[in-house]
């Protein structure tokens, strides 16, 4: 193996630093980053260690091409499960898992710890924070952030939940609800701040919903004695007529069943015209809440609007059959940054569609390094399940619809398999079999500053 330069020794790494500042401050041309290569061997940069990225990755260990993820963070998430950690029934190292382990056994694979800031198609090159990269072969699976239909100004008082630290900040959030209740003699600020609004009745709202619901109902009743946690009003309001719609009726009516049962309210059809400190307007009502959380609206990673190639409404890049970006064949957008439409609908922002789009995308590589021509990627529907708490959930698997324990059953199943790390896999089967038995969410810890993460795209 060799190397563009030698491994920086520290007084190198100190000019690498300081030329890395000047380039930020503008000053001077970014430093190209030492990265391991071939001789001979093509570069492919994968951005993005998230469900694409990673099965782009795995799907490159046997090609003769050297490879370099290149992610913002240094763990994989599993975001699915990230509204759990939110409401205290996991920890954060359950649900993620550092890249560099995830990809440790595939020798021609290099991760780097960095943040990418812009795409130069004519020069084949990455604009790093750290430097610039350049490459053969691009894969970007930057993903997707929660958008607030135009009002960030909302987003302090409405976080949303896509990275850890959100997750965090909305556990914090809703423990301290309960503290300062606890404490509070007036009756309207105790309702107030005991009162839960979250925006979006799709998957991540109606589980929010639900495990928020279960965690007041039953996990913190003994916990507290001026006030009855149970007293706590759920209310999820969605715009469109029905809730998770991606359903069919039948089952959305199920969900709605299920979380009737769990005491949440319903608002359906119903806009947020304004979100401050302490209320939410939800149509014709203004609703008095503590806590409001956002699980509305998504926008596209703003990497793919530095391609200059089209962009839809929320700044998906329109990708070829292949993934491939319009003129640049060696340039694969895929997953939630991309947009493609099969059947006439576009492909949905879930997880099994950047899981094949990224196996895709690394067999388009090889595809090319072999001078054969591209296919067009074809997204294998493999079903589409939510939970609604215990022992309630809806799934669609092929023609089979059901609801309800053995729904249930099978997303516990699909989840626990599609977690990183056999350690992960028998930690959380054990935290929610504990959950299960005793009603309890073990993760009550309230930790942090109380300032919001800032949400990045
Ligand atoms: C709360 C929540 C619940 C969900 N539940 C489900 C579910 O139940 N089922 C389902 O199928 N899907 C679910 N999804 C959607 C699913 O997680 C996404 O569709 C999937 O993660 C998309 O994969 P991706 O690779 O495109 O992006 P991601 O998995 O989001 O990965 C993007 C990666 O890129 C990195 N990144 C972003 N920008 C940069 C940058 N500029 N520089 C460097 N790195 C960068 C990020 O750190 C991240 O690691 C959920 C999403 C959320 C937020």
């Amino acid at each position: 193996m060799t190397h563009e330069q030698n491994r920086p020794d520290e007084s190198r790494a100190e000019v690498l630093e300081s030329t890395v500042g000047e380039a930020r401050a503008g000053h001077v041309r970014a430093p190209r980053i030492n990265v391991a290569s071939h001789a001979g061997r093509p570069r492919v940069v994968i951005i993005g260690g998230g469900f694409g990225g990673l099965n782009a990755a795995r799907a490159l260990k046997h090609a003769a091409v050297d490879v370099v993820v290149v992610d913002r963070y240094n763990h994989h998430l599993f975001q699915p499960l990230l509204y759990q950690v939110a409401t205290a029934g996991l920890s954060p190292g359950e649900i993620a898992s550092p890249i560099r382990w995830i990809l440790r056994r595939l020798s021609n694979v290099q991760v780097l710890l960095a943040d990418a800031r812009a795409v130069d198609r004519t020069r084949r090159v990455v604009e790093l924070d750290i430097g610039e990269l350049s490459y053969d072969y691009l894969i970007i699976a930057s993903g997707s952030a929660h958008a607030y239909f135009g009002h960030d100004e909302w987003a302090p008082m409405a976080p949303g939940l896509k990275t850890l630290d959100d997750a965090l900040f909305v556990r914090r959030r809703l423990l301290m609800a309960f503290e300062r209740a606890e404490v509070i003699t007036d009756p309207e600020v105790r309702r107030q701040l005991l009162t839960f609004v979250i925006v979006g009745g799709g998957p991540t709202g109606v589980e929010m919903a639900g495990a928020m619901a279960e965690l007041a109902r039953h996990a913190l009743v003994k916990d507290f004695r001026a006030i009855n946690p149970r007293d706590a009003r759920i209310v999820l309001v969605e715009g469109a007529s029905s809730i998770l719609t991606a359903f069919p009726p039948a089952l959305q009516a199920r969900a709605e069943q299920s979380l009737a049962g769990l005491g949440v309210e319903v608002r359906k059809g119903t806009l947020v015209t304004g979100v401050t400190e302490g209320a939410v307007q939800a149509g014709d009502e203004r609703i008095d809440a503590g806590t409001v959380i956002w699980a509305a609206g998504v926008a596209a990673s703003p990497l793919g609007r530095t391609l200059g190639a089209p962009v839809d409404r929320v700044g998906r890049v329109r990708v070829e059959p292949d993934l491939s970006v319009p003129g640049s064949p060696e340039v694969f957008v895929i997953g939630d940054l991309a947009y493609r439409e099969q059947e006439g609908k576009p492909l949905p922002g879930v997880a099994q569609v950047a899981i094949q789009g990224g196996r895709h995308a690394a067999a388009s590589v090889v595809r090319l390094t072999e001078h054969q021509p591209t296919q067009a990627f074809r997204y294998r529907d493999l079903g589409n399940m939510a939970t609604i708490g215990r022992a309630a959930a809806i799934a669609e698997i092929g023609r089979m619809r059901f609801s309800g324990w053995l729904a249930w059953l099978v997303w516990l199943f699909v989840h626990i398999m599609a977690l990183t790390g056999f350690r992960n896999r028998v930690i959380v089967l054990v935290q929610w079999a504990w959950a299960y038995i005793t009603y309890q969410r073990g993760i009550r810890l309230i930790t942090g500053q109380g300032t919001p993460p800032g949400s990045r795209q």
